[in-house]
């Protein structure tokens, strides 16, 4: 079968790769309808060093199951399923906590053990508690946004829980790519009444501004800080969506949160140490946040989509093939496309 494989940055190929199979009693193999390039994957495009390892890329979908194994008892072969990032038993003491991503017996899906999902095929661990079986078919009008359950909405959901967003709070956002613009959708949906995008792309800005972002600063460093504190009377937000990962990020979101306030982290950090300790202590600031639980909250974000409030399949602004799968990293490390989909 073909899958995407990355061997250094800036070098992803399409290559034949022994077709994906059942392992496990408990394993399911899904084709894959519909994948995506993340934000996440472009971190290793710019960065990955030649050590002569291929890494299997693509961990979210929405996909048909083929086969399953002897133990699965509530996904069977044809069903339309979304794929979280993140694989999960469903039963361990976290996944009923609803953190699956701290899955006793959970991984993430996009290595060599398990696979990508920017491929024909993929095999699930665990796929009674991974997957989410939908009741749509699999050219259903809304896929595009049902796909970004998989990862993008329930990682900018995340971030809002985390941050703590409520009604009549004010919150912002840093980060315009695809989980930021998701980031929006939430603040919005859970009652934000003030929601600052931070970003510079103007067709980033206008989508944000359409989810229902409220003020957008496009300044950088103490410029922004100085203009969050501008709008929001002097004191900053309650509630910041950190959705970018740098150093700087947390540097603008230590600077824009209000006393008491709180930040949500969901890009994976690029820094070994948050800044600012002592103003974070002395100004009572929570920072919490990491890998999205995303398959603990489909239940509550897929009425959303399907009766069509919230429409997050906005953020696919580009379609390939397989064979297009090499120019959409180069496309989105560009900027010049929000979020590729990808129909193998
Ligand atoms: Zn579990």
């Amino acid at each position: 079968m073909r899958a995407t494989i990355m061997y250094q940055a800036g070098d992803v190929r399409i290559e034949n790769i022994p077709d994906a199979a059942i392992r496990q009693p408990t394993d399911a193999l899904i084709r894959v309808a519909r994948a995506c390039i993340c934000g996440s994957d472009l971190w290793p495009y710019r960065l990955k060093p030649a050590d002569g390892q291929g890494q299997n890329m693509g961990h979210e979908a929405i996909g048909v199951v083929e086969a399953v194994g002897h133990d699965v008892r509530t996904i069977g072969v044809g069903d339309v399923v979304i794929m979280p990032f993140a694989w999960s038993d469903g039963r361990c003491e976290f996944c009923h906590e609803g953190l699956q991503t701290a899955c006793v017996h959970g991984g993430f899906f996009g290595n060599a053990e398990v696979g990508g999902a920017q491929a024909e095929a993929l095999r699930i661990p665990q796929a009674d508690g991974t997957l989410y079986r939908l009741s749509t078919g699999e050219d259903h009008a809304l896929m595009a946004s049902l796909l970004t359950l998989s990862d993008v909405m329930g990682t900018g959901h995340h971030a809002a829980v985390v941050a703590r967003v409520g009604k009549g709070r004010k919150a912002a956002v840093i980060g315009d790519g695809a989980v930021g613009l998701c980031g929006v959708i939430a603040a919005k949906r859970m009652g934000a009444e003030q929601i600052i995008i931070m970003g510079r792309h103007p067709a980033r800005l206008a989508l944000a501004r359409q989810f229902g972002a409220t003020d957008v600063v496009s300044e950088r460093g103490a410029a922004a800080i100085e203009r969050v504190r501008e709008l929001t009377g002097g004191f900053g937000v309650h509630s910041v969506l950190e959705c970018v990962g740098t150093e700087q990020a947390m540097a603008t979101s230590m600077g824009i949160v209000r006393a008491g306030g709180a930040v949500g982290r969901v890009g994976v950090p690029h820094y070994d140490v948050v800044p600012q300790a002592q103003p974070m202590f002395y100004r009572n600031v929570l920072v919490g946040g990491g890998p999205a639980p995303v398959r603990a909250y489909i239940d509550e974000l897929l009425p959303d989509v399907l009766e069509g409030r919230i429409q997050p399949g906005l953020v696919f602004d580009r379609t390939v093939d397989l064979d297009g799968v090499p120019d959409g990293y180069r496309a989105m490390d560009a900027r010049e496309a929000i979020k590729v989909m990808v129909r193998p």
